[in-house]
């Protein structure tokens, strides 16, 4: 089959292209549990370019080069394909959209619903992933979609949604009428996360992008103020929240400065969720302790909280912006999610 390989890192991005587009072996049945599925979409994330970076490098990778080459490809959707001897609720054809973390299912973490913190692989940082024709996963990680959903279309809730709806869900479980959420980044996750506070709780919803057309997607999303990230957006959420902050800040940038300036937001005794990464967060303790403000971090979330996120998105509540290209143009939209020239998300489709 075909896919887009990563053979070596590059630091400071600064190769003309980072990803091969090649002839590899088509993956196999090798456990009773496997699934092939053959990819509809497969979505394109900054993590990808924080796996070419090698940010990833020393948690997935610490022998130095052994993973590569490497399939990227972590956000995947398709059509099951070909099912191992022990697969009971799936058939061939059928629709699916892959939970990104492959776990056995019998760990502590896993029979908690932590999947995430479980035993396994996330195929497409340690493991082979969905920028290619097929994947192999495991039954225990795919969801069957609803028939008003489409993979491609979907393809990047299974990480992009499902970390945002695991943020903003934790944030609506707390949030009440007359309250502030602060968006920072109404990018690919942004975006979900905008439309999952609309539906599932009355704080009024702020966000802050330094991208003109992020800022009309946060519009058009739900948001009820818009702030254009200029320098002067930790003063201007001052002002809308009565000089408080908000009481739940998702920081979907986590780096060029937003990490002080999300808890600078944070309201006291408030909650500032890290979901981009990239920076240290650095405050002195004593603070922590006067303001009793929560740093939060989320790592994607579990299968469940994937299907809620399917049934907001069947029912028209939460919808994705997306961008198709061809899977041959990889490198060509990995490079515009980095220069900021993607509104919403990018999916590959073989
Ligand atoms: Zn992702």
């Amino acid at each position: 089959m075909k896919a887009q390989v990563l053979h070596a890192y590059d630091e400071d991005l600064t190769a003309d292209t980072w990803l091969t587009y090649e002839d590899v072996p088509d993956p196999v049945i090798s456990k009773g549990s496997d699934v092939i599925v053959r990819v509809g979409g497969a979505g394109v994330c900054r993590t990808d370019i924080h796996v070419i970076e090698g940010v990833w490098r020393p948690h997935m990778d610490p022998q130095g080069d052994s993973l590569l080459p490497l399939i990227l490809g972590h956000e995947n959707a398709g059509w099951v394909e070909e099912v191992g001897p022990n697969v009971e609720g799936l058939k061939k054809g059928d629709p699916v959209i892959v939970h990104p973390k492959i776990s056995n299912g019998t760990c502590v973490a896993c029979r908690r619903g932590q999947d995430m913190h479980g035993e396994g692989s996330f195929p497409g940082l340690d493991s082979h992933g969905g920028y290619a024709e097929a994947i192999v996963t495991s039954e225990r990680n795919l969801i069957a979609l609803p028939k008003s959903l489409q993979p491609k279309e979907v393809a990047p809730y299974s990480d992009a949604g499902l970390t945002a709806y695991r943020a903003a869900k934790k944030a609506t479980r707390h949030l009440l009428p007359g309250q502030y959420a602060v968006v920072i980044g109404a990018g690919g996750l942004g975006h979900i996360a905008i439309q999952v506070l609309r539906a599932m709780c009355a704080a009024e919803i702020i966000v802050v992008d330094t991208n003109d057309n992020s800022l009309q997607l946060a519009q058009e999303c739900g948001a009820d103020h818009l702030i254009k990230a200029d320098g002067g957006e930790v003063d201007a959420v001052l002002s809308l929240t009565h000089g408080h902050g908000a009481e739940a800040v998702l920081d979907f940038v986590g780096e060029r400065g937003t990490t002080h300036k999300g808890l600078a937001m944070t309201r006291n005794a408030g909650s500032y969720y890290v979901v981009g990464y990239g920076e240290d967060i650095k405050v002195p303790t004593v603070d922590l302790v006067i303001s009793e403000k929560n740093i939060i971090g989320n790592l994607v979330g579990t299968w469940a909280e994937l299907y809620e996120l399917m049934e907001l998105a069947h029912r028209g509540l939460v919808q994705l912006e997306t961008h198709e290209y061809s899977l041959k143009d990889a490198n060509f939209a990995l490079r515009a999610l980095h220069e900021g020239k993607i509104k919403g998300r990018a999916v590959l489709v073989p």
